[in-house]
Order: structure tokens, then C-alpha cells, then sequence
């Protein structure tokens, strides 16, 4: 079988990619899923891209995942009076929710209301870092009051980032739910939600989504701030969680670039343990913006990750923002399937926790894989409901295809983000009686001759949680 890529690669939307030709492009250069980041853009907007999307995925033969994601209390500056404020060593600022204008002075517009989470002397930092400042005070008027640490310029919505604050129980703002309920309402296949404090804030977020009928949308936890990267909750939010976004540029701001690389590996590999996805996300080919190459260092942290096993490489402003989106999109492709192909994934670990691994079902995923590798197979072809089959085949690495049967759109949209996987929908109720394999060679997912295919499924198909059965099948 032709060289493909197993681990998966995530584009943002931005004004860079605001058209059909643009995302279509994407797709065809190895886009497996967009992310609408909801910080930024208008639902009408969103509609356009929505449907840009599954044309272009239709047009293509290829399903394509799309993941809203959500701001979560993420707070920014507002619109500074020319959009740009020269700030220095000791100045002093004030906060306020209250404005929606700038006229100049000190005091700044701020798009959250801070005064029952700030306390005097917590970090305070603007800009991605570029200026930090601490709380001095909280107004009567509850705006806040900041001494600027050092010199620089402020510019219009930038980020603030609190890495003292504790916004625990309280993250969803007004304007996530407004989001989410335009997004129940969408054809997305995946939620994510911003600075996540704890596996409740991931319960609440699907308990909302089951009331709205939306429990078909699996949630993305963006681990990004210090409280979520403590052992304990950090498995737990894995564990409430479908998958986990290693949100590495609000999380460097947070907790300190250093401990990025750490938190990455601890992330991949829980979320193997539990068979959840992981992304790595943020600066992947940041010098791509403006460069049609990335630097050595970049095409090493995709390979990094790729080697650490992540189901998912993500761009950011690179496809957002950049001037080569389509390019950046191929060059991260072309790393992920020369290091896939010329190293180990995951070298020598085996995460998957034993409770699962004692599990009947994860226990046939682990021989699937076992078997296909000790024989040499093209696929491994595994008839999912809901998908959750493959991924616990997904989870345990294996170094070819998992073709995924399943007959839902939903599934297959969802399992586009799932390592090593391709699908290929067709009706349950066509299914019985039918030889898959050859079908699957009829319909082009193999190129050679012969095919040596592992097959999992159960007896009655389209039944959720009913695998039970291996075969071996040469066509
Ligand atoms: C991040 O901070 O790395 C991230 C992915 O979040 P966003 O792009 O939404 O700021």
C-alpha cells in the first residue's frame, strides 16, 4: 500500500483561508480536520465555512472532521486607539469591562469582567507574554488596576493570560454558551473547550450537550493552564474527555515554556491509556507565516510528536493567518510520513492502562494488531458504530491501516482525526453477507495483487460494543 499518514493533521480557518478554493486546497494537501476557532469571526461567516467544508470533503471522496473550538474564559484586550499603546516599567493601567472605546489614556478596554477573580499581587501577563504586569488593586468601579514590569507596546484583543487566578467552576462565559448553542445547531463532529480547570468543567460541557440532543459531538479538552496539568486532574480531565489538545501557546504563558515538551509526552500518553485522542497544537511551522519553509527546528517538533505517537499535528495562524497555507500543510505531511516510516512510534511503550487491557474489547483490538503485524498484513478492517472500535485499535500503534466500516457519516467525520485511520461508509443494513475485503479491493483501498487483511466485527452489524470476532482473510 502507498505510503499514508498516520498521524493526522488539524487546520484552523482564518481570514488566509476564508474560501472554497483555500479550504478545498487544504484538504487535498493532507488537511484531515478544520478548527473553527470561536475567538475570533461571525456565525454567518462560520455557516459559509461550514458548508465550504463538506463540499470540498464530498468533492473529494474524504471524510473531514470539523471542531469547534470553543474561546472558554480566555480574556483579551479591546480595541486600543490606533492599535497601539506604548506601555513602560512601573506605568500604570487600568482594566475596564465597562468601555468598549479607548480614548487614549491609561485606561484600557478588557473584555471580561475580572473583579471577582483577581486579587491584588497575582501575574498578569498581555501579549502572549510580551508584557507582564501585576495586580495592584480592584477598583470600586470593579476595574482593575496593573503596574506595567516591562517596556513594550499593547495592541488591540491581544491576550491576557492569569496564571494565579483560580476561574475553577466558572468557565464557561456568556458568550460559550451563546457559541455553543449556534454550534448544537452546526454540523460540527468535535467540541473543544479552552483553559480547562478540571474534569467537571468537560462534564458540565457534555451534559449540555446530551440536553441539546448533541451527544454525537465527542469533546476536546485544551490542557493550557497550571491547575490541569496537576497529575491527578490532568488523568481525570483525559479520562472525562474524547480527546485532549496539548494547547502549547496559552500553556507556555501559563506554566512556563520548560514544561511544555513534559506535559506533551505525559498528555500522548494518557490519552493512549484511556484510547482518547491527542493533538499537539500551537507554533508547529510558526515560521511559515511568512516563509514557504520551516526551519530545522520546526520539522523536528513534528516528528517529535510523531514519535511520540499523537494522533494529531495541529496549525494554528500557519493555515489562519500565514501566507502558505496549502504549502505548510504539505511540508508538515511530508515530515509525519518520512519519520513514520523511518522510526518507531512510541519505541517500547505500552500505556494502555490494564483495566482497559483486561477489557474483552480492547483485548481483540490488542490480538488485531498483534496478528496483523506478525503477518504481514496490508489492513487491519474494522466494523465500527460508532467508531469506537478503531480507536482502541488506533491506540495500541500499529504500523498499517485501519480501515474503519462503519455506516455512519458521523463516525467516519470523527475517526479522520484517529491514528492511522480510513474510513469507508456504507448502509448496516447492506452489510450482512457481504465479503468486505473484497469489497474494499473493488473499491481501490489497496493497490497490490494480493491482500492479507485482519477483519474485527460482530455478528449483528451496526450493534455498538458487539465486536467479538477476528478473522484472517487473503483476497
Ligand atoms: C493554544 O493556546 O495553544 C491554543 C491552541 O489555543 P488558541 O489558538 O485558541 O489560543
Amino acid at each position: 500500500m502507498a505510503i499514508f499518514k498516520r498521524s493526522k493533521i488539524l487546520a484552523t480557518i482564518g481570514p488566509a483561508t476564508n474560501s472554497y478554493q483555500m479550504i478545498e486546497n487544504l484538504i487535498r494537501n493532507g488537511a484531515n480536520g478544520l478548527r473553527l476557532n470561536f475567538s475570533h469571526g461571525q456565525y454567518e461567516e462560520r455557516d459559509q465555512q461550514i458548508e465550504w467544508v463538506r463540499r470540498a470533503s464530498k468533492k473529494l471522496g474524504k471524510p473531514v472532521a470539523i471542531l469547534q473550538d470553543l474561546q472558554g474564559p480566555k480574556i483579551r484586550l479591546g480595541m486600543i486607539k490606533g492599535n497601539s499603546f506604548k506601555v513602560r516599567t512601573g506605568d500604570e493601567l487600568v482594566l475596564d469591562h465597562a468601555i468598549s472605546e479607548h480614548d487614549g489614556s491609561f485606561r484600557l478596554p478588557v473584555q471580561y469582567n475580572l473583579a471577582n477573580k483577581v486579587k491584588p499581587g497575582e501575574a498578569m501577563y498581555i501579549f502572549d507574554g510580551k508584557i507582564r504586569a501585576e495586580v495592584v488593586s480592584i477598583k470600586n468601579d470593579n476595574a482593575i488596576c496593573i503596574e506595567i514590569k516591562n517596556d513594550g507596546v499593547l495592541m488591540s484583543k491581544k491576550g491576557i493570560n492569569l496564571p494565579d487566578t483560580d476561574f475553577s467552576g466558572d468557565i464557561f462565559t456568556k458568550k460559550d454558551f451563546k457559541d455553543i448553542d449556534y454550534g448544537v445547531s452546526q454540523d460540527f463532529d468535535y467540541v473543544s473547550l479552552s483553559f480547562v480547570q478540571s474534569a467537571d468543567d468537560i462534564k458540565q460541557l457534555r451534559r449540555i450537550l446530551v440536553e441539546k440532543d448533541r451527544s454525537d459531538a465527542q469533546i476536546i479538552a485544551k490542557i493550557e493552564t497550571r491547575t490541569a496539568i496537576e497529575p491527578n486532574t490532568l488523568e481525570e480531565i483525559v479520562k472525562a474527555s474524547d480527546g485532549i489538545m496539548v494547547a502549547r501557546g496559552d500553556l507556555a504563558v501559563e506554566v512556563g515554556a520548560e514544561l511544555v515538551p513534559i506535559v506533551q509526552r505525559r498528555t500522548i500518553s494518557l490519552c493512549r491509556k484511556y484510547s482518547k485522542i491527542s493533538i499537539v497544537a500551537t507554533q508547529m511551522m510558526a515560521s511559515m507565516v511568512d516563509s514557504p519553509e520551516p526551519t530545522r527546528a520546526e520539522v523536528s517538533d513534528v516528528a517529535t510528536a510523531v514519535i511520540q505517537g499523537a494522533d494529531v499535528v495541529m496549525l494554528s495562524d500557519e493555515t489562519a493567518a500565514g501566507k502558505y497555507p496549502g504549502e505548510t500543510v504539505a511540508a508538515m505531511k511530508k515530515v509525519i510520513n518520512y519519520t513514520q516510516e523511518h522510526a518507531d512510534v512510541a519505541p517500547g511503550e505500552v500505556h494502555i492502562t490494564s483495566s482497559l487491557r483486561d477489557d474483552d474489547q480492547h483485548a481483540i483490538a490488542e490480538a488485531a494488531v498483534n496478528l496483523a503485524e506478525h503477518l504481514n498484513a496490508n489492513a487491519i478492517v474494522a466494523e465500527t458504530k460508532s467508531g469506537a472500535t478503531a480507536l482502541r485499535i488506533a491506540s495500541y500503534r500499529p504500523n498499517l491501516p485501519i480501515i474503519s466500516v462503519t455506516s455512519s457519516r458521523r463516525a467516519a467525520q470523527q475517526l479522520a482525526l484517529t491514528y492511522a485511520n480510513k474510513s469507508y461508509v456504507r448502509p448496516d443494513s447492506e452489510t450482512a453477507g457481504v465479503d468486505i475485503a473484497k469489497e474494499l479491493k473493488i473499491q481501490g483501498y489497496f493497490d497490490d495483487d494480493t491482500v492479507r487483511v485482519v477483519l474485527v466485527s460482530g455478528q449483528q452489524p451496526g450493534k455498538v460494543g458487539g465486536t467479538d470476532t477476528l478473522r484472517f482473510r487473503t483476497i
